[in-house]
């Protein structure tokens, strides 16, 4: 073919694209009213709101009278209710369940996990959590989760994924219920610098968003303690310096006093638990500006009904031994202003009921709004997702909620979630006129 006919040829490809894109449909526009709005940032209560949302992203938001509606526009009206920004649990382990607690655990495969994980990530995102921060699960069975999700293959929230948890050999991340001969280990086991960066380069490579390690002893494990270390100084912070090599943030699980301090001092960002923390602790997470994220919810669940779902008894003396303590110190970290992230261990507890531990954050010492911003504006900082999630804003995901009543002066009202949006897509609606 001659130059002069290539030409003719790339001028006819050209036009017939613009004629593709011109008659390609517009993303539909849905706009959605309330009579209540959460700024959650300005900590305000805003009336007679509309949210417009095109495609999986808000566009504009502000007051009935000032945003105009386009023609065509599917307008979802949720009358008296109040919407927020989707919720986000920065602690859960959407592949476990409470059922298959104790020695039962041991039978349970990776793709069973998997298959939970898909049940759990369907309840959590009913009940209003449109993000979540899974940490720690077996056979990276939550990036599996977290791909299938994105994929639109099953309903759930956004997650950011850690795979296995980091931890010594013999520690709250190993498994130590099984006789030697079985010559079993967790597969987050690392012991050494050289290891644990060897680790994380590992977690990485299969699929982790963060980084979790176990830095001190559990309420799950078999036979340590929570309040021992479980890292050396020197080996967290070289998990922390090859994390951060990598664009990894870290969130490390601490219930020990000195466990805490040391895992703050080596830059972690979330210390996960925080039970036993002291004076100490709340001074230097406050200097690092480390967040916490503790589970204060699930005490009353492993007290009253742990023997009922099988949990061993060791777990149930250690909770009693770390769950009030745990609530005291959160209460004087709120005190002093160390960051708060919502975090609940969903798994240890059923998956939905993430929602009731707003009440006891409120309890031991948040003010209700805070305690929004725990799961929303502070969460959303702690993933560092603030860019996406996290507010009602131009820009965000359209991740919406909407509660019956005004969550700043009945927290609980956030435990009935009754409309659920993520990405524009509409999961729950019982409001509908
Ligand atoms: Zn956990």
């Amino acid at each position: 073919m001659k130059f002069s006919h290539w030409i003719v040829v790339l001028f006819c490809l050209s036009a017939l694209q613009l004629i593709a894109q011109d008659s390609a449909p517009k993303p539909k526009t849905v706009a959605i009213k309330a009579a209540h709005l959460v700024d959650v940032r300005a900590g305000r209560v805003l009336d007679q709101q509309v949210v417009l949302v095109t495609s999986d992203r808000i566009e504009k938001v502000g007051p009935a009278g000032e945003v105009e509606v386009p023609s065509g526009a599917t307008v979802v009206d949720l009358g008296a209710s109040t919407l927020l920004p989707g919720l986000i649990d920065c602690h859960v382990h959407l592949t476990s369940d409470p059922e298959n607690s104790g020695l039962k655990s041991l039978g349970i495969s990776i793709p069973r996990e998997a298959l939970t994980g898909a049940k759990n990530a369907r309840l959590t995102l009913l009940a209003g959590f449109t993000t979540v921060r899974n940490v720690g699960a077996t056979g990276y069975s939550d990036v599996a989760l977290r791909d299938s999700i994105n994929a639109g293959e099953i309903p759930g929230p956004r997650m950011l994924v850690s795979g296995p948890a980091l931890g010594s050999t013999g520690g709250h991340c190993d498994e130590n219920r099984l006789a030697p001969e079985f010559n079993h280990r967790e597969e987050g086991v690392a012991d050494g610098a050289t290891a644990i960066t060897v680790k994380t380069r590992e977690v990485i490579k299969y699929g982790a968003d963060v980084i979790k390690f176990c830095a001190s002893g559990g309420v799950f494990s078999k036979g340590d303690l929570p309040g021992t270390e479980q890292y050396s100084p020197a080996e967290m912070s070289a998990l922390v310096t090859e994390a951060r090599r990598q664009g990894r943030k870290v969130a490390a699980h601490a219930h020990g006093t000195q466990a805490i301090i040391d895992a703050s001092n080596a830059g972690v960002n979330s210390i996960e638990h925080g039970s036993l923390i002291d004076d100490e602790g709340v001074r230097v997470m406050k200097e690092h500006g480390t967040y916490l994220v503790a589970d204060i919810y699930n005490d009353d669940f492993i007290l009253s009904r742990g023997k009922e779902y099988g949990f061993a008894d060791e777990t149930i003396q250690k909770e009693r031994m770390v769950g009030q303590r745990q609530r005291d110190g959160y209460r004087k970290a709120a005190q002093v202003g160390v960051k708060m992230a919502f975090g609940t261990d969903a798994g240890v507890y059923p998956h939905g009921w993430n929602a009731r531990q707003f009440a006891i954050e409120v309890k031991y010492g948040l003010s209700p709004l805070q305690a929004v911003q725990s799961a929303t504006t502070n969460a959303a900082d702690l993933l560092g997702w603030s860019d996406r999630v996290g507010t009602i804003e131009t820009g965000k995901f359209a991740d919406l909620i909407a509660v019956e009543g005004n969550p700043l002066s009945e927290i609980t009202t956030l435990e009935q979630v009754k409309f659920v949006m993520k990405g524009g897509q509409i999961f729950k609606n019982e409001l509908a006129k």
